[in-house]
């Protein structure tokens, strides 16, 4: 591991002018020479790796106040602070009754231990686990821009078949962002320039030409937390993960559904993919053609159609458009079928 200068902050704004300072390169955030660290189950992990290569790792675990260590429920829905570890939420009653979505991503990821130390904040920006990224002597855009791309001719099995590009295949690798996604959460960020806040579906970046630009969040720019809005669907919403093994392991493909039913019929629907996108990948198109009919077989087998119509396979993950959608035909079915949201 190469040498790096570790400091802890104490407060937000005082946290955000430091990895500033340090971010003397104009490159984006995910490369910048000074990083946060929470958990530092992912960022550890890549400097082992030397596929991330800090001077300035800043601690935020000891960051003062609530705002990002709670998770409060109020009229207008749930704020999520993004040093709540992934156990914290998972044990939390409220998500597991009203956001069963949510509870379903945590119980379903890494391991209890892992999920003691992995915060939510760290949890969205995790980085890939492409084979070839992680592995320093193969060409990878993600890590080495301009490198080329060792996935692409490569064992792709893992990849990504949705959102991909001629210069990146990584699957996006988290399960928290597909909630948030089907649920409009949206994400608060403190910046050089003051706070502000967007839709967490506009926070990843697709690979496009630029794979190694991840997501919108400029140097220096910290997460603070979520905000998910109350709605009919929050109670009805679930998770599916398949996976190739059950004990722990990253999504080969996944489906977050939420759904707001008037009897059999779809008032409205919301459909987010894991373990097949780029990114946390919203399916509108699957979402439109179940909105006002009756869920049954025909309805969601031509939703999940549409949500893979424009899927790019390479050698070895074509299999993931077939699975993906009975991946999202079984979470339709287990959503609809939900006792405790009748
Ligand atoms: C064996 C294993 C299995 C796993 N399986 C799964 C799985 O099945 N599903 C899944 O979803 N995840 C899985 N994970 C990933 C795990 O969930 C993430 O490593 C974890 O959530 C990252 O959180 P962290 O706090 O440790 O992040 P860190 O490692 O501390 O940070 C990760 C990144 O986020 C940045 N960061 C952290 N906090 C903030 C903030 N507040 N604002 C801005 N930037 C920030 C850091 O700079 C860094 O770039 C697995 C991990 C392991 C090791």
């Amino acid at each position: 591991m190469r040498p790096f200068v570790y400091e802890r902050a104490r407060n937000a704004e005082d946290a955000v002018a430091a990895i500033r300072r340090h971010s003397r390169r104009d490159v984006p955030s995910v490369q910048a020479d000074g990083q946060y660290i929470a958990g530092g189950t992912n960022m550890s992990d890549y400097m082992r790796l030397d596929v991330m290569r800090p001077d300035f790792v800043l601690d935020v675990n000891e960051i003062a106040g609530d705002n990002m260590r709670r998770i409060r429920v109020g009229d207008s829905g749930l704020r999520i602070g993004s040093l709540v570890r992934m156990a914290e939420a998972e044990d939390n009653e409220t998500i597991q009754r009203d956001y069963p979505v949510i509870h379903d991503t945590m119980k379903l990821a890494a391991t209890r231990q892992i999920r003691n130390m992995a915060s939510l904040g760290g949890n969205v920006l995790q980085r890939t686990r492409c084979d070839y990224f992680r592995e320093v002597s193969f060409p990878c855009n993600k890590r080495d821009p301009g490198s080329g791309c060792a996935a692409i001719n490569g064992f792709n099995r893992q990849h990504a078949v949705l959102g991909v590009s001629d210069s990146c295949i990584a699957r996006y690798p988290g399960d928290f962002g597909q909630a948030l996604v089907a649920l409009d959460a949206t994400v608060d960020i403190l910046g050089p320039n003051g706070p502000r806040t967007m839709r967490f579906a506009d926070l990843h970046k697709l690979p496009g030409d630029t794979p190694w630009d991840e997501t919108e969040l400029k140097p220096g720019e910290l997460i603070l937390g979520y905000n998910i809005p109350a709605g009919p669907h929050t109670k009805r919403s679930r998770y599916v993960k398949v996976r190739d093994r059950d004990s722990y392991q990253y999504a080969l493909t996944a489906a977050a559904v939420a759904l707001d039913m008037d009897g059999d019929t779809v008032r409205d629907v919301r459909i987010a993919l894991g373990g097949v996108a780029a990114a946390p990948w919203r399916a509108h198109d699957a979402e439109e053609i179940l909105k006002g009919r009756t869920l049954d077989e025909d309805s969601a087998a031509e939703a999940a159609d549409a949500a893979f119509q424009s899927a790019v396979t390479h050698q070895h993950n074509a299999y993931k458009v077939p699975i993906g959608k009975q991946t999202i035909i079984r979470a339709l079915f287990e959503t609809r079928d939900m006792e405790a949201s009748r």
